[in-house]
């Protein structure tokens, strides 16, 4: 049996009394989910669907499915001469956070990722020599950006930008929705929110992180202005194969979905490529790791759920609960 369930974190937006500029959302399907930015007032709406148009121009570059992205380009031909400087960017932000959390977050898992293919039609437990052959072209030490702006991969190596990408096109949303003149909104690429200011009575977004059993449900509520809230779920997309939940965030010391104990993390963060990049590695490095990791950086707050739905908190991150 296969399900897929984007992890969505519900954006409360009720327009306030009080508040003049009417609320605009533009939405469309990207990256293999719902995306949509709200704005306030009219004269903002034309800026949210260029902003819309800019996020299927990095898809174009970050995708690995796409088979003429960039990304492709360099996983078929394990050379990149003078790269896109937003795929380079974002590889060299994605090699600092593989680094940071030992290999937890590993951007070269694109031999597992593709192996298990949790969202194909009928998807099936891979054999233990096709997981071990898989795994043996798995490491991030793999990869290496040059100076002069070339990418090589070594080893067979191949990338998968999906736990980090759209955390990174949420930023570059941001800043050009606020160059251009907005200082109110919400970005949400599928389960990644990245709060413009606070709303335009000044009053905070409220947003709620979706219940990992009843994922119609919410558990808690998060109060957030001006700052990014991601999170990865072992809920969002995956298949039960003889009674065992197979999901879509892989190991890379196992070659198997992590079995950390945690099976829903959530961060908040200035920006939203740290979110995402932390949030999935949170996942795999299980509870104690991850809290601390989350208490040694400043600015980055977690939230994270276990299988028994017990929650836990990094330092500071109560303080952004409903009161
Ligand atoms: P989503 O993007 O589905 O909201 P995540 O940000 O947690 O959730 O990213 C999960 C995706 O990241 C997977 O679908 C896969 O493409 C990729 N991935 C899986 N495991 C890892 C890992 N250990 N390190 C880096 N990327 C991973
Ligand atoms: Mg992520």
């Amino acid at each position: 049996m296969k399900r897929i369930m984007p992890v969505f974190l519900i954006i409360l937006l009720f327009c306030c009394t009080g508040c003049q500029k009417e609320k605009l959302t533009v939405s469309d399907f990207m990256f293999n989910t719902y995306v949509s930015i709200t704005v306030y007032g009219e004269e903002n709406a034309q800026t949210a669907r260029e902003a819309l148009k800019l996020g299927h121009e990095y898809e174009q570059i970050f995708s690995r499915t796409i088979p003429d992205s960039d990304l492709s380009l360099l996983n078929s031909q394990k050379y990149l001469n003078q790269a896109n400087n937003d795929l380079y960017d974002l590889i060299s932000t994605g090699l600092y956070y593989c680094e940071l959390t030992d290999g937890a977050l590993d951007i070269s898992i694109e031999p597992l990722t593709s192996l298990w293919n949790v969202t194909a039609e009928n998807p099936a437990v891979p054999s233990g020599p096709d997981i071990q052959s898989a795994l043996s072209r798995v490491n991030y030490k793999n990869i290496f950006l040059s100076n002069d702006g070339s990418i090589s991969l070594e080893n067979d190596a191949s990338i998968d930008l999906g736990a980090i990408a759209k955390g990174y096109i949420a930023d570059k949303i941001r800043q050009f929705l606020v160059e251009n003149g907005v200082s109110n909104g919400i970005i949400n690429l599928g389960g990644n929110v990245l709060c413009i200011g606070s709303k335009p009575d000044g009053s905070d977004y409220h947003i709620a992180i979706q219940n990992p059993q009843d994922t119609q449900g919410t558990i808690l509520t998060l109060h957030v202005d001006g700052m990014s809230v991601v999170t990865s779920g072992t809920y969002e997309r995956y298949f039960i194969s003889d009674d065992k939940l197979y999901h879509h965030i892989i190991d890379s010391k196992t070659g198997y979905p992590a079995e950390s104990g945690l099976c829903s993390v959530t961060i908040l963060s200035e920006d939203s490529v740290t979110g995402d990049c932390l949030s999935t590695a949170c996942l795999v490095m299980g509870k104690e790791d991850a809290l601390a990791l989350l208490n040694s950086l400043d600015n980055v707050y977690g939230i994270l759920i276990d299988d028994k739905m017990q929650i836990y908190y990094s330092d500071g991150a109560s303080d952004f609960l409903e009161k």
